[in-house]
């Protein structure tokens, strides 16, 4: 079995940079979302899921709260900014409406649970409490089932976290995002070092067993002094692993980043430094990079996974369940299926409209064909293991692999040309400095990239920097 780690780059020459910057996606789908069609409805809903049941593993669930009490000028999250609790109060009521239309057909256990936002933790002990006993009331919750919450260190006091970790919530994904007081000024996000290191030291103390950091590289001011800032205080506080995402700069798609000077934000060049700076120092403290953006510390259970082949990716990230569907709730939310994507509707008012009429407030889904799912199979052993070999391809091929996606490899021919990428005979292996590129490498394997988009506006302003 090929050595899985493969370290980042001490740099990567200025040209490669120039020559590969530009606008793909994460690939956290594929096809990717705005692939999605909207004729999937409801009926398509439940009859991926029936196809799905053969499968009979733990679903996982994933619950949008989309809620923050303030907003931060880098956001391009599906969000909502209130400080009513009216307003949440009656969110959360149609979420439990929407549990109970979904969950009497569903008759799969469930393993894993994962509340994401806008900010789980604005809402209160009660409203928390509430919403997971709806859940463990309506699904067969596995007792060793996994609770998963995205917390704000400004919204975690250690009384909250108590009460968290008394619902059996034990992974923690906290948003730290940087740590220069200039930097949060500008994104307005307020939250000193010192709250982040209580909130982590009070989390362990309560029970969590694994925190995570989402930190964001290439936002306004960030530099080599900030970034090394950064390092030292993670050194200090030692979280299990980190995320770390480039900032999307989309303002033609999200008015609040008109807010950010785009003259204090790094060039291409810049942000890759940056990065490569944050990687070397991660993996300098101990901690092994994997796949796109993530980093784990030594005994991590996705290092494990990563060295046995058995990493996979979703919307929530990395993960070791390849074949758990997730189920996805409230507005905005992307369901998950062996064979079909369904999303919920962005919007609160078609949300409400929706549920109120008795139907599932699908906005747009697809049904992978079996081209699909090979591609998938592709994009996913290189975003995960930098590596596919070309006789695991599932479903197989029709035809001979090299026949088969020979236009993916006629792309790919230029990136190996530039030391990216290896075309061996059985496999295809990025190489370090190809870890950079890893979304150029997987897009040359969408077919929907390549023919266009005719759901929506052109790539380039869809998707966000690709390095
Ligand atoms: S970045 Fe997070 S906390 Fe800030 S507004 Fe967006 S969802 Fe809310």
């Amino acid at each position: 079995m090929a050595d899985r780690i493969v370290p980042f780059p001490p740099g990567v020459d200025r040209a490669l940079i120039d020559k590969y910057s530009g606008s793909l996606p994460r690939y956290t789908s594929y096809p990717t979302v705005p692939h999605f069609l909207s004729t999937f409805d409801e009926k398509q809903y439940f009859a991926a899921h029936r196809r799905s049941m053969v499968a009979r593993s733990p679903l996982g669930l994933y619950l949008h709260l989309p809620f923050c009490r303030s907003l931060c000028t880098y956001c391009a999250c599906n969000r909502k900014i209130t400080q009513s609790r009216d307003t949440i109060r009656r969110y959360l009521d149609y979420l439990k409406r929407e549990i109970g239309l979904i969950s009497p057909q569903i008759g799969r256990p469930v393993g894993r649970i994962h509340w994401g936002g806008g900010t789980p933790t604005y809402l209160t002990e009660t409203e928390a409490r509430e919403l997971l006993d709806t859940l463990r009331c309506h699904f067969d919750v596995l007792p060793d089932a996994s609770l998963n919450i995205e917390g704000d260190p400004r919204e975690l006091p250690k009384s909250y976290l108590h009460a968290l970790a008394d619902m059996g919530f034990r992974r923690l994904s906290l948003g730290v995002q940087e740590f220069d007081q200039t930097v949060q000024e500008t994104i307005g996000r307020i939250q000193p070092p010192e709250l982040v290191e209580r909130v982590v030291s009070d989390a362990r103390t309560v029970g969590f067993e694994r925190i995570n950091f989402d930190l964001i590289y290439g936002l306004p001011y960030q530099s080599e002094d900030t970034t090394e800032q950064t390092l030292e205080h993670l050194r200090q506080m030692q979280p299990d692993s980190l995320s770390v995402f480039g900032y999307a700069h989309v303002p033609w798609m999200m008015k609040n980043q008109r807010l950010i000077p785009e003259d204090a934000l790094p060039s291409p060049a810049e942000r890759v430094a940056l990065f490569l700076q944050l990687a070397r120092g991660l993996e300098d403290a101990g901690y092994q990079p994997i796949g796109l953006d993530h980093f784990a510390a030594p005994g991590h259970p996705l290092l494990k996974g990563l060295k046995e082949g058995r990493l996979h990716r979703n919307f929530q990230g990395y993960t070791l369940n390849p074949d758990m569907e997730v189920l996805a709730f409230g507005v905005s939310a992307i369901s998950q299926f062996r064979d079909a994507y369904a999303q919920n509707v962005k919007n609160f008012r078609s949300y409400y409209e929706a549920i109120d009429e008795g139907h599932l407030p699908i906005h747009r889904g697809i049904n992978l064909t079996a081209e699909d799912q090979r591609r998938r199979f592709i994009i996913n052993r290189l975003m995960c293991d930098l590596d596919v070999q070309k006789d695991t391809v599932e479903p197989a091929p029709p035809r001979p692999f090299d026949l088969h996606f020979k236009l993916a490899l006629e792309r790919l021919e230029p990136l190996a040309r530039d030391g990216l990428i290896g075309l061996m005979k059985d496999r295809i292996t990025v190489s370090p400095s190809g870890r950079l590129f890893i979304r150029h490498i997987a897009s040359a394997f969408d077919a929907y990239l390549q023919r266009g988009t005719p759901t929506s506006e052109e790539p380039a302003r869809q998707h966000a920097s690709s390095l």
